[in-house]
């Protein structure tokens, strides 16, 4: 599957560093960061296409179509805190 990515994204003219929690970070830094990557991909209009190429990459790290991924699989925000996450729109 080629990447979705057509210029419509809601990423598109953002800095793409925005969706991969720095390496260190951790707790609730790293929770309001990917909260905040979560909250630009529920406006995207290519979400579920970006999630289905993600999920057929190998290694995939990072947010994506609204998930995070870990490398192994994705991780749903849900997951990683023990409780759904309200996330700003
Ligand atoms: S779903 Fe998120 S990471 Fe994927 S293209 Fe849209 S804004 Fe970017």
């Amino acid at each position: 599957m080629s990447h979705p990515f057509t210029g419509i994204e809601a990423c598109a003219d953002m800095d793409r560093e925005i969706f991969f929690v720095p390496d260190k970070m951790r707790g609730a830094p790293k929770r309001r960061y990917i909260a905040n990557a979560v909250a630009i991909c529920n406006t995207c209009p290519i979400m579920d296409a970006c999630l289905s190429y993600a999920k057929d990459q190998n290694g995939t790290v990072g947010v994506w179509g609204g998930q995070e991924f870990d490398g192994l699989g994705f991780v749903s925000v849900a997951t990683l805190t023990g409780k759904t996450m309200e996330v700003a729109a």
